[in-house]
């Protein structure tokens, strides 16, 4: 079995008065994706913006490998290997293609990375040839699913070891969801990579993740394989409708 690369141990959250996790506990494996599905509201995207720093937990342990998380800043924790890709994708509208992905780069851009920075360029257009297509066009006129690669890509940028995905399908179309979904796999088997992945659409997400987290009001209240969630009642009947 893979060591665990993320650990969340007792973790709470609150904004003012608002308790949005409560005392959530999870774990991520090296090279694995896992899935956290919950309906709005029910804290997904304030655990992404806590591992990667943006807010601070009103307590309990964030571990990366060896390294606590809870009083690093967001830089620091791209530093130490994590890429968050925020909902909504926010790419920077009017920088080309390729200067938003050189941006990804930005905490290792010092004169001795020149070269590997280039050769990741090119790992980048391999794999999302549309961006090569797209390489001095403003980010802001790509479609949605072209932005979410370049969102996606600009976060690979920083050579992560964990990736953490928010909503990447919002907005697009099933055969474009389709298409994320796939490059999301061909990354964790090509790379290595590790993925936390947040999605509403939780039989797409577990359709590609390897274990899940459900979360309810700020709780973890089930957890499982991929196969397990998908074939529980009570996830059915809450999150995956009907096919
Ligand atoms: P969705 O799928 O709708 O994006 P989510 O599971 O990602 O939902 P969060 O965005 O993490 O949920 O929100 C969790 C709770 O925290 C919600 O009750 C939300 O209203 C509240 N919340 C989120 N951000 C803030 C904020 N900046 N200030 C106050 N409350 C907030």
């Amino acid at each position: 079995m893979q060591p665990t690369l993320l650990s969340l141990k007792n973790m709470d959250v609150f904004y003012g008065r608002i308790h949005a996790v409560r005392r959530a506990t999870l774990h991520v494996r090296q090279g694995e994706i896992v899935a956290l599905i919950g309906g709005n509201g029910a804290g997904k995207t304030t655990m992404l913006c806590t591992i990667s720093g943006l807010i601070r937990p009103g307590q309990g342990s964030i571990l990366f490998g060896d390294t606590d998380l809870v009083h690093r800043s967001p830089e620091q924790i791209v530093r130490a290997g994590i890429s968050h890709v925020p909902e909504g994708r926010l790419v920077f509208s009017p920088l080309s293609v390729e200067d938003n992905l050189r941006l990804g780069a930005y905490t290792r851009s010092r004169f001795r990375q020149r070269a590997s920075i280039a050769e990741d360029l090119e790992i980048m257009f391999a794999m999302f040839p549309v961006l090569r297509e797209r390489r001095t066009q403003a980010a802001g006129t790509l479609s949605g699913g072209e932005q979410q690669m370049l969102a996606i890509g600009r976060a690979l940028m920083a050579r992560p070891r964990l990736l953490l995905l928010d909503e990447p399908g919002m907005g697009l179309a099933p055969l474009v969801v389709k298409d994320i979904f796939r490059h999301i796999v061909e990354l964790r088997d090509r790379l290595g990579l590790t993925v936390l992945l947040v999605e509403q659409n939780a039989r797409s997400a577990l359709k590609i993740a390897d274990r899940g987290y459900v979360l309810e009001n700020g709780r973890v209240i089930l957890q499982g394989t991929a196969d397990e969630l998908l074939a529980n009642r009570d996830v059915q009947r809450a999150y995956l409708g009907r096919e």
